[in-house]
């Protein structure tokens, strides 16, 4: 199939940055095929079907470079807690009794939910395996959505002492051997859905795990994702353990490197910034989740003028209750104009990088997807600004990055493929997969006994 995606207000991404009027997308099967006037295409491309895209803005899909999609089952049940209390009292023990039914329907809601917003490409990191075949209940939604991406083999090696419950706990030897299974299952060339590993953090996976994940990406070519330094408490574990940060011991270990995607980084020091830069190790930054577990606020510019590449993320919806990259935008520019008392330090234009062309480079695919370019791998989305919220408009960067709500996305294409149409998810019946998603999530809730959660008293001050 191939498409013209006509007329569009078209924020290019490439090299130089064009944002162009009235500018035209040709697709042909999953790739950018040109990109000109809707006459010069229509004349070129004579039997593509024509999206008139008259009053839309079209830009690259996003890169939502971190979340566990199962914790789409667990919105709202974690409010104001740190993180620490957040795992041990509520995430821990639904993991305990996830099942990979309530792993599929749940990944199914967070990558319709993604689509939505504007996603095109989802990193999951997951490290709930009390069952055989969460990897790929999680693949199968994508597969079922269209999404692109990667579904990362997490666990956890230890921590029961720090209240990690023992059925989530794993030799690394199983869990490694595990991970290879599923990279040699899934990652043929050029799939569009590949597994990488995912030790969790400093205080939950011993040495020997984080040497094993490095000997597996390095023999498979797959990626790696981990927490590094979210909370003070990460840093206080390894002071104790290492004596040294966790970033410092990683490094040492010979476990950092360009395949590596640190998510969060939060208490990362100047002298941490400067090894994720000598290992070219990319950084996932949740800001929302990041002020949702008051876990501080990351040194994001400072990276950056480093020259660290970051990406952006929702993090998991128990600690960002939804998978919005539109909220997760205006978060990243806010929360650091007002951390630094500086209205430039972050702007519309970096965010926007971030979301799209910096987060492809966070996850190695900077070559394929991130920018409109011909070549490149069609993964876009059409923006309907004709709303009260979005108009009147000057500047389209802007407009999305501060004034749009998220749910202005109106066709998503991956790939080649138009998962959203006009507001219509394709691939899956949208009403279906939010009804069984609320009834895993009820039954879930009950199982774990974090339906406690929901009758909370009312909570105002000083709880
Ligand atoms: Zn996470």
């Amino acid at each position: 199939m191939s498409f013209i995606f006509a007329d569009a207000w078209l924020i290019t991404m490439n090299e130089s940055r064009e944002v162009l009027e009235s500018a035209s997308v040709c697709v042909e099967k999953d790739r950018i095929a040109a990109v000109g006037t809707r006459k010069d295409l229509q004349r070129r491309f004579p039997t593509a079907e024509v999206v008139d895209c008259a009053g839309r803005i079209v830009m690259p899909g996003m890169v939502n470079t971190h979340t566990h999609l199962f914790q789409t089952l667990l919105k709202g049940l974690g409010d104001d807690m740190v993180l620490k209390k957040w795992f041990t009292c509520m995430t821990g023990p639904s993991g305990v009794h996830l099942r990979p039914d309530d792993a599929h329907a749940a990944a199914l809601h967070g990558c319709v939910e993604s689509i939505r917003s504007g996603v095109t490409t989802l990193v999951d990191f997951m490290y709930i395996h009390t069952h055989p075949g969460m990897i790929k209940s999680v693949v199968d939604a994508y597969e079922r959505t269209g999404m692109r991406g990667f579904v990362c083999r997490g666990f956890i090696s230890l921590g029961e002492e720090y209240g990690v419950p023992r059925e989530l706990i794993e030799e690394p030897e199983h869990a490694i051997g595990d991970a290879r299974e599923q990279m040699l299952r899934y990652n043929k060339p050029g799939a569009r859905v590949q597994v990488g590993v995912a030790p969790n953090m400093i205080w939950a996976v011993d040495e020997k795990g984080y040497r094993l994940t490095r000997k597996l990406a390095d023999e498979q070519h797959a990626l790696i994702t981990t927490h590094v330094a979210e909370t003070t408490f990460e840093l206080q574990t390894a002071a104790t353990r290492y004596g040294q940060t966790d970033t410092e011991f990683l490094s040492e270990i010979g476990f950092l490197g360009p395949d590596v995607l640190a998510a969060h980084c939060v208490h990362c020091k100047p002298h941490d910034i400067r090894i994720l830069l000598h290992h070219n190790t990319k950084v996932a930054h949740n800001p929302c989740s990041n002020m949702y577990l008051a876990s501080g606020c990351p040194p994001i510019p400072e990276m950056l003028m480093a020259g660290v590449t970051v990406g952006l993320a929702s993090d998991g919806p128990a600690s960002s209750n939804n998978h919005s990259l539109f909220q997760a935008m205006k978060f990243a520019a806010l929360i650091q104009k007002g951390f630094h008392q500086d209205a430039t330090i972050m702007t519309a234009e970096k965010v926007m990088e971030l979301a799209t062309i910096d987060g492809a480079r966070a996850v190695g695919l900077e070559k394929e997807i991130g920018s409109i370019e011909v070549g490149k791998k069609a993964d876009l989305i059409v923006i309907d600004f004709n709303n009260a919220f979005m108009t009147p408009i000057h500047h389209p960067v802007s407009a999305i990055v501060y004034s749009a709500l998220g749910n202005e996305v109106t066709t998503v294409m991956i790939d080649g493929k138009i998962v959203m149409r006009d507001g219509v998810v394709t691939g899956v019946n949208e009403t279906e997969v939010r009804r069984q998603a609320q009834i895993h999530a009820d039954d879930l809730a009950k199982r774990a006994g974090s339906d406690r959660f929901k009758k909370r008293p009312w909570r105002s001050m000083g709880i």
